[in-house]
Formats: structure tokens, sequence, C-alpha cells
């Protein structure tokens, strides 16, 4: 079975597939299926037959549904594959030159090669430590930004998880004597839960700024809330909130025409608040600006759709935005 450019598959048999590949693609004695399309990739081989039972099992094979077709050849590709190693098929473009289970990653971000965002990264020093308590559903979300600021900023650890060992969470919190600050915006449902109203952060002297150490949940904003419920710690300690949006953060935000902060953005405009504009983020917002161009080239409009708001949201629940 032939893919071809038209997306349609094509089942035919022959005693030499090389030569019937070169037919169909010259469209000199090719099959006229081929004439106004190309073939484009060998997604199904089967061998061992004779020519009656050839012609048998192409008939079946042709009285079947796109859909099983398609079934056929997703439940066979190891088997094809191996088919095309055996007869040495590998010069056809095939399943093999473009593999579906085995997609090549990037050992630095972690990411699909095709997707890698590593040439975007240009290291910031920044003087408040971040520590991003990442949930596990964001690790394959390709248009997530945590990734991006956790490559760029020299100081900055993440966690992956929903609930973590609290021993574990005590010493990445309190390393180093550092002070821990959660970002997280004010929600009523803090003492409907019952839950340790958090103190609010005094003003900063910048000479201190290393000496603290910002946290970041990244995850949806309910999946935010439950972090914070079920690791207890967080509850309890001071909280930063976002004061105003910067106007370049603000044309990025508009330039994605996406009515939230992400965790980058979300995060950058915190650190610039707690060590007041020590540290330039502009070409870390730039990057991101870049990345979410990027981005939304692999990834259909859909995904966004099933996105909950993020945290730094600046809907009702957050009027400091
Ligand atoms: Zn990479």
């Amino acid at each position: 079975m032939i893919r071809t450019s038209d997306a349609q598959v094509y089942t035919g048999i022959t005693t030499d597939m090389v030569r019937r590949w070169r037919q169909h693609e010259s469209g000199k004695a090719g099959a006229r299926y081929f004439r106004g399309r190309k073939p484009v990739e060998l997604c199904y081989l089967e061998a061992g037959h004779n020519r009656a039972t050839a012609s048998q099992r192409e008939y079946a094979i042709k009285s079947l549904s796109a859909t099983a077709k398609k079934q056929l050849i997703a439940t066979q590709l190891a088997y094809t594959r191996a088919l095309i190693v055996l007869h040495q098929l590998e010069e056809l473009p095939a399943l093999m030159t473009t593999p579906t289970s085995k997609r090549p990653m990037c050992n630095t971000c972690s990411r699909p090669v095709r997707n890698c965002i590593c040439a975007l990264v240009s290291p910031i020093a920044n003087r408040v430590e971040i520590l991003i308590l990442q949930h596990p559903a964001e690790t394959t979300n390709a248009k997530n930004t945590a990734g991006l600021l956790h490559l760029s900023l020299k100081n900055s650890q993440l966690k992956i998880g929903e609930q973590f060992d609290a021993e574990d969470l005590d010493n990445w919190l309190f390393a180093e004597q550092k002070q821990p600050l959660l970002l997280y915006p004010e929600i009523p449902e803090y003492q409907a839960l019952g839950l340790t109203a958090p103190q609010m952060l005094p003003a900063q002297n910048p000479a201190a700024s290393h000496q603290l150490r910002l946290v970041i949940i990244d995850a949806t904003w309910r999946k935010s809330r439950k972090m914070i419920y079920l690791n207890r710690v967080l509850q309890s300690l001071p909280r930063v909130m976002l004061t105003e949006t910067p106007t370049s953060i603000y044309k990025i935000r508009k330039a994605h025409s996406e009515n939230q902060l992400s965790t980058l953005e979300a995060s950058c405009y915190a650190l610039q608040q707690l060590e007041q504009q020590q540290v330039d983020y502009a070409p870390l917002l730039a990057a991101m600006g870049l990345f979410v161009a990027q981005q939304s080239a692999f990834v259909p409009l859909i995904d966004d759709q099933n996105e909950l708001p993020n945290p730094f949201a600046p809907d009702e629940r957050n009027p400091h935005l």
C-alpha cells in the first residue's frame, strides 16, 4: 500500500517493489491511479504470496473502508518496517524515514528535535532564584513556557509533580537559608477552604534579592489550587502578587492574542518587581514571542480550547492585574 500525494492510499501487487515504485513515480507504465498524483510513502507490505493469493488479498484490502485500511497500516507498522529492511527497500520513501514512534529528542530541552527551543535561549543571571513546581500535565504541553524560562535563567530549578514528598519540598524551598516567596494571586476560596491566610511580603531591600527564592506553580488554574491544597507548606509562604503589567509584556500578550499571562511572563514580571528592575528580562520576553510563533505552527489551535485559565490570568478573581 502506498500513500499518495493527495493523501489517498493505493493498493497494488508486484514482483518487484522498487521497479513498480519507479513506474508509478515516473508515470511511465505505472498504474492509471497515479495519473495526476504521486506515490509518497510505502506504508504497508505483505510478502510470501503467489500470484493467486496476492490478487485475492489485493481485492480484500481494496474492499476495506478507509478507516479499516488506516487501522491495518497502523497495527502492522513494525511488520512493514521489518519487511522493508528484509527486502532492502530502504531507498524508497517509506515509513522507515518518518518513524512515528521514535521521534528524535533534543537532550538539552527534552523536546522533539523539530520542536527544539535551544536556539531561543539566551542566559540571564537572575538575582532572585526561582523554583518552578511543574504539574506533570504541563510536561507534554508544547506551548508551555516554563521550559524556556528554566533553560534561560541561570538561577532556576524545575521540579515535576503534583504532591511532592514533604521533606524534599522543604529542602528545595529553604535550601541555603533563602526566603521562599510564592507567586500567586489572592483567591477568595482561601477562607472558604479553611486555609491559612498568607502573609504579605514586606517591602524589599534590593541588596537582599539574592536571598530570595521565588516559587512558581506551573499548572492550570484549577490544578495549581489542588497543588497548593496538597502541598500544605505552600499555603504558609509569604506571597508575591503582580502589581502592574508593564507595557512590553502587555504587547507580547496581545501579539499572540491570549487573554492571559504565561508562566514565563508572570515570572519575569515578578522577578523584575522583586529585583526592582535590576535585571533586564526583555531578551527572554522577546524569545517567548518567537517561541509562541514557533509552537503555533505545530500545535493545532484546538488545544487552546482545552486550556483552563492560567492562575495569573487577569480576570475578576485577581483585581491586581
Ligand atoms: Zn533543544
